[in-house]
């Protein structure tokens, strides 16, 4: 976004963009150039040119292929889920920086492009939700008679579950949720929400990162048994549970998809690591017995300003460590989070949990 950009140049760098690079948002090239920006149409003079090249996504072989050797990339790399998709770049000995590996630590909270992602994600999975619904959400006492609220159920209070949660409460409607992790009950609760409560038997649900561990099958199936009975009487619910970089943990089996009553919606916003309920098919929008089941692979794309504005923020927050002033590159590697972003330096995996990733998929 041109704010970003402004911020870039300001510090010294070049910076170069594709035209027509922010048409979806409404940003036009003249903006760009208006900042200091230059436009270039060459797509691969402009891969082959730059030092550092800011993607969202993970670019393609044919991009990683022609880049500059040694370039630096940052974006959405998903280094843990797709390593291999990566090592076109990392044999052209390039420095890769997954933003979803910054680490969540408070120096970088600007930096937290996950988090700017979920957020937007938790709100619009309640209004596509609140669209399918045949019902409103908010309790009315109108002359004609009362309508009931909805019931919403949220399983995994993290960003988007939190965000998800309060756009349910705006919109009037009654919400429960789930989350393994102790401080999740607090925040659901703080929300006007209600907490269902499962007895894990004590066991350990957080890993030092305060993110939630991959539970073992019984503890998942208790939390299967209380879900299944909130989903029957549900109107909307919406999977938000993750364990980064493994499966997202199915926690709504088929049976309980058939508990629903006709016209109740699920949104699984796992989708994208393979969803939380049994019958979603990642990226399709399916019917299963009157139930609509949502299983978007990239819903913060559907609010693009915001989900652009937020995420350039963030790459911008972190280009800040990565680049001095004057618009040199200053990569300094013991810096926690460069340290803790950095998927590959010099041609070499330097991340243990990607080289792990990437030897299990060999
Ligand atoms: P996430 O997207 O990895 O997972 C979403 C939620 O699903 C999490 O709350 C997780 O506990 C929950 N979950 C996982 N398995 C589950 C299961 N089997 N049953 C029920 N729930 C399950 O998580 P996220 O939203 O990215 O955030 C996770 C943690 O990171 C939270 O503690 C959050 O507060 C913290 N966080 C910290 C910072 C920071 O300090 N800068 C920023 C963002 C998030």
């Amino acid at each position: 976004m041109p704010d970003a950009v402004k911020a870039l140049v300001a510090q010294g760098s070049e910076v170069a963009i594709e035209p027509g690079v922010g048409a979806h948002v409404g940003v036009k090239d003249s903006d760009y150039t208006a900042v200091g920006a230059t436009v270039v149409a060459d797509r691969a003079a402009l891969l082959a040119s730059a030092d550092l090249v800011a993607a969202v996504n993970c670019p393609p072989a044919s991009d990683q292929e022609k880049l500059k050797k040694g370039a630096i990339v940052t974006g959405f790399l998903r280094p843990l889920d797709e390593p291999g998709a990566l090592k076109p770049a990392i044999s052209r000995g390039a420095t890769l920086f997954a933003m979803e590996l910054v680490p969540r630590i408070t120096r970088a909270q600007s930096m937290d492009a996950l988090s700017s992602m979920a957020t937007v994600a938790g709100y619009k999975a309640i209004l596509m939700a609140a669209d399918q619904l045949p019902r409103m959400f908010p309790l009315l006492m109108t002359a004609a008679g009362t309508v009931p609220p909805a019931k919403v159920l949220v399983l995994g209070a993290g960003v988007a579950g939190l965000m998800a949660i309060a756009t349910a409460r705006r919109l009037g409607a009654v919400v429960e949720a789930y989350d393994v992790r102790a401080a999740a009950a607090e925040q659901i609760k703080s929300l006007g929400a209600k907490v269902v409560e499962v007895d894990l038997g004590g066991i350990e649900t957080e890993d030092k990162g305060g993110y939630a561990k991959e539970l073992t099958e019984e503890a998942l199936e208790r939390g299967r048994q209380a879900i299944a009975k909130a989903c029957a009487y549900s109107d909307v619910v919406i999977t938000t549970a993750q364990v980064p970089g493994r499966r997202a943990p199915l926690m709504i089996r088929k049976e309980a998809v058939d508990s629903m009553h006709a016209g109740a919606v699920i949104v699984d916003l796992a989708a994208p690591n393979g969803g939380n309920c049994e019958v979603t098919q990642p990226g399709k929008t399916i019917e299963h017995k009157g139930v609509t089941i949502f299983a978007p692979m990239n819903l913060a794309a559907t609010v693009p300003v915001h989900a652009s504005q937020l995420f350039s923020r963030n790459v911008a927050n972190f280009l800040k460590l990565l680049i001095k002033k004057g618009g040199e590159l200053n990569l300094d590697m013991n810096d926690e989070i460069i340290k803790g972003s950095c998927v590959a330096h010099d041609g070499e995996v330097v991340n243990p949990r990607v080289a792990q990733a990437l030897a299990a998929k060999a």
